[in-house]
């Protein structure tokens, strides 16, 4: 048994050859067995389209329900495939609407999801001031003025990265996510929210596990189904460069970096996967992704008081990502018990904000949302989690969020 959730729809046109073929034999009797082959292919291709529309688009999950289908074909798909669902073990919504879903996984195993609400106020480019207008205004927290909804979501049940600000990392990483386990995660809660944005930034490194995560931007892409257009689909990678390359190939969704240091020594103190992939490698990966194209990359800036927050780091940032179509989001650390790095102090976060603008590099400032349920970017947690190598990191296991920056 399979899960429909883990198929392109090309894949499911193909799974769905078989039944297609009887059909065939049946309506195209005296045909020759070229017709009947390509009559076969045309009915595969088509029932695909419906079953991805009626799943995705109408939200059906049950076979029996997709009374659209003929019944011959319910019927196989029952004895076939499976509409996977995930079980949601708690459910939070924050004061300022941010949502966090504890998924239970069916060996037992937990990942979380991140719906974060905003309005358009929150993350523009100001005309006048080249930076984002981040805001944390009164309207912003009404749902009736919500005009983007992003889900952010896992890729994996903890991490094998280890960058140092993170509690993901801290975990240590257990296993990789399905298609299917990636796919539901937007899939189930598109049924009852309006997810506008899809961002790779929950737990796990998604390019350390790259073909589930490819396969999922397809299947979020498909516009027969989830239909979300490239610029809402963002996978965000500390860097692993061969697989940057890979989905600049083999997709077209947008690309973020998780950046935290302008100079390989400092970085490779931060993020040992900086030790595989240095910096220069990392950038020559961004401009292959860019091309001639106009597409954006992001690159997420975790600041740590004195280790990256210096204006030498400013014009270092500014200097190395010359050339880039770059967004620079910088995201002020959060401390957490055991963790060897303190929050950049405010004013400084603002004159590193400052000189990058002067530079002329679009900034921004994240601005923490769902902090009263530990739902902020770098505060996902995984309180029922169960990644192995937990025990190796004893002094954080005490702190309630888990540190998550990109
Ligand atoms: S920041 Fe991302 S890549 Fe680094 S340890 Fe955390 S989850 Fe893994």
């Amino acid at each position: 048994m399979s899960y429909l959730q883990s198929y392109t729809r090309d894949e499911l046109a193909t799974l769905l050859m078989p039944v297609c073929r009887k059909a065939a034999l049946k309506r195209r009797k005296h045909a020759t067995e070229e017709v009947r082959e390509a009559y076969a292919q045309k009915k595969s291709h088509y029932h695909a389209k419906q079953i991805f529309s009626l799943h995705y688009q109408q939200h059906i999950h049950s076979w029996d329900e997709m009374t659209d289908l003929s019944k011959a074909m319910r019927e196989w798909l029952k004895q076939h495939v499976q509409i996977f669902s995930l079980d949601t073990l708690t459910e939070q919504r924050s004061e300022d609407g941010t949502m966090k879903f504890l998924w239970q996984l069916p060996d037992k195993k937990t990942v979380e999801s991140v719906i974060i609400p905003a309005t358009g106020n929150d993350a523009h480019i100001t005309e006048e001031g080249n930076q984002f207008r981040g805001t944390k205004n009164e309207a912003a927290l009404k749902p009736d003025n919500w005009d983007r909804m992003t889900i952010c979501i896992s890729s994996q049940v903890g991490c094998a990265m280890a960058c140092k600000f993170c509690l993901t990392g801290v975990q240590g990483f257990d296993r990789q996510l399905e298609v299917h386990e990636i796919v539901t995660q937007v899939a189930q809660l598109a049924r009852t929210y309006p997810l506008s944005n899809i961002v790779f930034m929950g737990m796990g490194e998604p390019l350390h596990n790259p073909d589930a995560v490819i396969k999922a931007c397809k299947i979020f892409r498909d516009d027969a189904g989830l239909s979300f257009s490239r610029r809402r689909v963002t996978v965000s990678t500390s860097g692993l460069v061969p697989q940057i390359d890979r989905l600049r190939e083999e997709t077209d969704v947008t690309l973020a970096i998780s950046l935290s240091g302008t100079h390989d020594p400092q970085r490779e103190e931060i993020m040992p996967v900086n030790k595989k992939w240095p910096l220069n490698e990392l950038l020559d990966a961004c401009r292959r992704f860019q091309g001639n194209g106009k597409v954006w990359i992001t690159f997420e800036y975790v600041m740590l008081k004195d280790v990256n927050d210096t204006l030498e780091d400013a014009a270092r940032l500014a200097d190395i990502l010359e050339g880039i179509r770059a967004k620079v989001n910088l995201i002020p650390f959060n401390p957490f018990p055991g963790s060897i790095y303190d929050r950049s102090d405010p004013e400084q976060v603002q004159r590193f904000k400052n000189a990058l603008i002067e530079k002329g590099v679009f900034t921004s400032v994240r601005i923490s949302r769902g902090q009263d349920i530990f739902a902020a970017c770098g505060q996902l947690r995984s309180a029922f989690g169960t990644a192995r190598g937990t025990e190796k990191h004893a002094p954080s296991l005490q702190s309630p969020p888990q540190q998550k920056n990109h």
